[in-house]
């Protein structure tokens, strides 16, 4: 199986979910959003949840916090197509709340599948959910700080398939009223650029 195949059967099985968030997905009639890009990204990048946009759509960050992703990946003159965006979870939860613990649990094992499928040099994430996951699953609890410390440093961490940087960065979607987060999230974007 190719990596195109094989994240398929991973999206079959997102797709198939029963649970709260996938019961809502069918209810509102929208979808599950998987994730997008080169399947041989060197940058992944984990967002938290779809949102409304994005569960319309099936596509993630397509919303106003995608803008933002977009003019990010621009400053560093990167193209969406050849990174691949996803989230932990690939349902909406509904009003846009935070994810719950187990929702995270849930949905965390496709993640892992798409990383492990995918193998990206640098995995940067977006929000503290998707930083405090990946974190603890490259066994760096210990170097855990607020956002406001941890975001645009660079972690290494041995990955089963490489040498990878893990890189925090703050959500997109908390810059849209913060000038001040959005310079940072400009600043701290610039460290993906020497991968
Ligand atoms: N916010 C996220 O965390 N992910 C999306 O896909 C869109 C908005």
């Amino acid at each position: 199986m190719n990596k195109t195949e094989e994240l398929r059967k991973v999206q079959d099985d997102v797709f198939a979910l029963s649970g709260e968030l996938a019961d809502y997905r069918r209810q509102e009639n929208t979808f599950a959003v998987f994730g997008e890009g080169s399947h041989d990204a060197e940058i992944v990048f984990i967002g938290e949840a779809p949102g409304k946009n994005e569960a319309k759509t099936g596509r993630p960050f397509c919303g106003a916090a995608g803008k933002i992703l977009d003019e990010l990946l621009e400053s560093i003159q990167m193209a969406r197509e050849e990174v691949y965006i996803t989230n932990i979870v690939k349902d909406r939860p509904p009003d846009n709340r935070d994810p719950l613990p187990g929702e995270i649990e849930l949905y965390a094992p496709f993640l892992d599948q798409q990383l492990t499928i995918i193998q990206p040099q640098t995995i940067a994430t977006l929000g503290r959910f998707s930083m405090e996951y990946i974190m603890r699953r490259f066994d760096l609890s210990f170097e855990l700080e607020p956002m406001s410390a941890a975001h645009g440093k660079v972690f290494e961490v041995k990955a089963p398939w490489s040498s990878v940087r893990i890189v925090p960065l703050y959500h997109p979607a908390a810059s849209i009223y913060n000038h001040k987060l959005r310079d940072t999230l400009f600043k701290d974007i610039k460290v993906l650029k020497s991968s």
